[in-house]
């Protein structure tokens, strides 16, 4: 926040997706709060155009270039500044104008900007798990270099977050991750095997971008939540439990060395997580749906079902082995999931093709940032390679 102006400043990086139109809502409805500064979209300029019609965004940037003038000419009678392409991204993140990103593209295409983010000094609401999958051990050494608060946007690490708040002196026995079980909880392979791209986008709970919606189809998603959870609140890979919760209201539980546990709870509703990172550490008022305990309803646990959700078994080979083994998981997830919502490969052939570039990938245990640039892009082109990309 500077001078006077009471407003926090928001980039939201990823502005089209989900994510990004949720905080939009949020922020729409905490006006007097919250401002927005950038937004940024890959290839969807119509909307990116409705959004910075509707804000006056300082800026925004389109990914794909081929869309700029169409942008730029939609905008030309506003003040609104257009840029275009990867490196304008990173412009855009290294910017004076901002107070606080949140860092809602999806994939491994979030990790430079967030990572000229932290550079720049500014906190990050952080929505793009594959960043900290990718390069965790990069991203916290800079984020506590630069003493920058990385406040996440994931409800189940918001969750953790939330019940950390007035424990820093206290030590963790475990954190346990909730984990819907996804649109095919107590499915087997038999049945997986024939499933289509329509089916796995339809999550039982939460309305999702498509490829975070097949990795909670897959399980995939909770496995890069684990690593997620690793690197965020400094643990040990033994430390991160994952437990299916098919109703999810629990958001995730936290564990102390006394035993006591503490949980965060509430209807799932992606602007709760969103609207707590941006205006953390205050809570604002809202009026989302509140989950009633009077009406009949039962909480239900259980174990995973590792042997036909083989992606949380890869994923946590990957938490444990460490190195560059998460960063050639997750490039080898991107090209899967892409693969699979273009009908190319089936919903079990993912999961082969994960564990075959895993395998192939020359592991280094400690990879600088350059070797885990080099490890997405060979593991990238290993998993093409294998589906005739
Ligand atoms: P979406 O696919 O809905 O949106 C992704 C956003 O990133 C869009 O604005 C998209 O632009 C942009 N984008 C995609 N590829 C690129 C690229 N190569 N370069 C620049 N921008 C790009 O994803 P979600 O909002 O669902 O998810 C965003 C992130 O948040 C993911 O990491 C996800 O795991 C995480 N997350 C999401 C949750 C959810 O409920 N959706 C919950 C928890 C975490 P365009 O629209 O133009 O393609």
């Amino acid at each position: 926040m500077t001078g006077e102006n009471t407003q926090k400043r928001i980039a939201i990086f990823g502005s089209t997706g989900s994510i990004g139109k949720q905080a939009l809502e949020v922020i729409a409805s905490n006006s007097s709060l919250f401002s927005v500064e950038i937004l940024t979209a890959n290839s969807n300029a119509d909307l990116l155009i409705e959004q910075a019609l509707k804000f006056t965004p300082n800026l925004v940037v389109i990914g794909d270039e081929s869309k700029y003038l169409k942008v730029k000419e939609a905008l030309a009678s506003s003040h609104v500044k257009v840029f275009a392409g990867e490196k304008a991204l990173e412009e855009a993140a290294s910017m004076d104008c901002y107070d606080m990103m949140l860092a809602a593209i999806v994939g491994f295409a979030g990790l430079r900007p967030t990572l000229k983010a932290i550079e720049a000094g500014k906190p990050i609401a952080l929505a793009n798990k594959e960043t900290l999958v990718v390069a965790g051990d990069i991203i916290m050494q800079q984020a506590v270099g630069n003493r920058v608060p990385l406040i996440p946007v994931d409800s189940e690490h918001s969750a953790i977050f939330q019940c950390l708040v007035g424990e820093t002196r206290n030590r963790i026995e475990k954190v346990v991750l909730t984990a819907s079980g996804g649109p095919f909880l107590g499915k087997k392979p038999n049945f997986l095997v024939n499933v289509k791209r329509d089916h796995a986008l339809q999550h039982p709970n939460w309305t999702m971008g498509a490829k975070i919606s097949i990795d909670s189809a897959t399980l995939m998603n909770k496995g890069l939540e684990m690593i997620e959870a690793k690197w965020l609140f400094n643990l040990k890979p033994e430390q991160v439990q994952v437990v299916v919760h098919p109703q999810s209201i629990i958001h995730s539980m936290v564990v102390f060395e006394d035993g006591s546990m503490k949980a965060q709870m509430g209807l799932p509703d992606m602007k709760l997580p969103i609207q707590y990172a941006l205006a953390f550490p205050q809570r604002i008022p809202n009026a989302f749906p509140r989950y009633d305990f009077r009406k009949p309803n039962t909480l239900t646990f259980e174990e995973p079902d590792l042997k036909t959700f083989r992606n949380l078994s890869l994923a946590t080979e990957a938490l444990f082995k460490g190195g560059n083994l998460p960063c050639i998981m997750n490039a080898a997830n991107e090209i899967a999931v892409f693969a699979f919502l273009r009908n190319r490969i089936g919903f079990l052939d993912m999961t082969d093709l994960i564990q075959r570039t895993m395998e192939k990938v020359d592991f280094i245990p400690n990879p600088d940032l350059e070797q885990y640039f080099e490890s997405d892009a060979e593991a990238r082109n290993f998993a093409a390679s294998l589906i005739h990309l």
